[in-house]
């Protein structure tokens, strides 16, 4: 059983001692707690409970710390893959709930998969999930002067479990100050991807992530018999080449775990009940 957790990128130069310390907190709790579901439950199911914690957390760019858009509206993007069965889901730009991931989880049994705003929040609707846009106001205000100048990130978890089935979940507010209608790699196989190889979960600029393929491109690199690492340096060093920004996280079914970042410090976690790992 393996599990790796992120948070985003920490910048030392724009964020705080103060918030690093409450990131590698946050993660460290959340990795932790997360391994111990693991022990009893499915990758898919360990994946979506981690998310589920993030988009908790208020210090990252996901759930309840979403990044606001150009017209001051906040938009979540979340998905789910997992190896058993090799199927994806996601919600684009869902607004008013408040776990984006739960959403993605629950279109996993169905024929459409991927929804898209209001499509999606119209499902959230139709099957249990309680309109959150006043809560989001409330928590918001109270965090989002302390948050707001110190920058977040995306959060994702990928896991493998006792059964060796791998799986991978990623939920966004975005890049922050987008156009409304913008679509993040978050909800797509270049941001989120998991087979029965390799499960991988992204952050970071989403358009370069997009014209990169990120996640599916490592995912197939191990597939096809590179390593964990050379996977990660071939894909990097493509994204290099477009000056692409991101940041990705990693388990392969050997139960190797890897991280890589194209810039500064990815906030990331991994544990697999003996090692604990956190960026520094
Ligand atoms: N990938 C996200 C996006 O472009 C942002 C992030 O990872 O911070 O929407």
């Amino acid at each position: 059983m393996k599990l790796i957790i992120h948070g985003g990128f920490f910048s030392e130069s724009s964020q705080s001692d103060e918030t690093k310390f409450a990131k590698q907190k946050s993660l460290k709790n959340i990795a932790e707690k997360s391994f111990e579901f693991l022990k009893n439950h499915s990758a898919s199911e360990t994946v979506v409970f981690a998310v589920s914690l993030l988009e908790d957390d208020p210090l990252f760019n996901a759930g309840i710390g979403s990044q606001i858009q150009r017209d001051g509206k906040i938009r979540m993007s979340a998905s789910l893959m997992d190896s058993a069965t090799q199927k994806f889901s996601g919600v684009i730009n869902i607004q008013n709930v408040k776990n984006p991931v739960l959403v993605a989880k629950a279109l996993m049994n169905e024929d459409d998969r991927v929804l898209g705003d209001t499509g999606a929040k119209q499902y959230a609707e139709q099957h249990g999930f309680e309109d959150f846009s006043t809560e989001i106001s409330q928590r918001r205000s109270e965090y989002e002067a302390k948050v707001k100048s110190e920058g977040k990130g995306t959060v994702g978890c990928v896991a493998l479990d006792k059964d060796g089935r791998l799986a991978a979940a990623t939920s966004t507010g975005g890049k922050g100050f987008e156009l409304p209608g913008r679509i993040s790699d978050s909800a797509t196989v270049a941001g989120n991807f998991a087979n029965s190889y390799c499960a991988v979960s992204c952050t970071g600029v989403g358009e370069d992530i997009v014209s990169n393929g990120t996640a599916v491109k490592i995912a197939t690199r191990v597939t096809d018999g590179l390593s964990i690492q050379h996977a990660f340096q071939k894909t990097f060093i493509e994204l290099k080449e477009i000056d692409g920004f991101a940041g990705a996280i990693a388990i392969d079914h050997l139960g190797n775990i890897h991280h890589q970042e194209s810039h500064p410090t990815m906030v990331f976690a991994s544990y697999d009940g003996n090692e604990f790992r956190i960026f520094d």
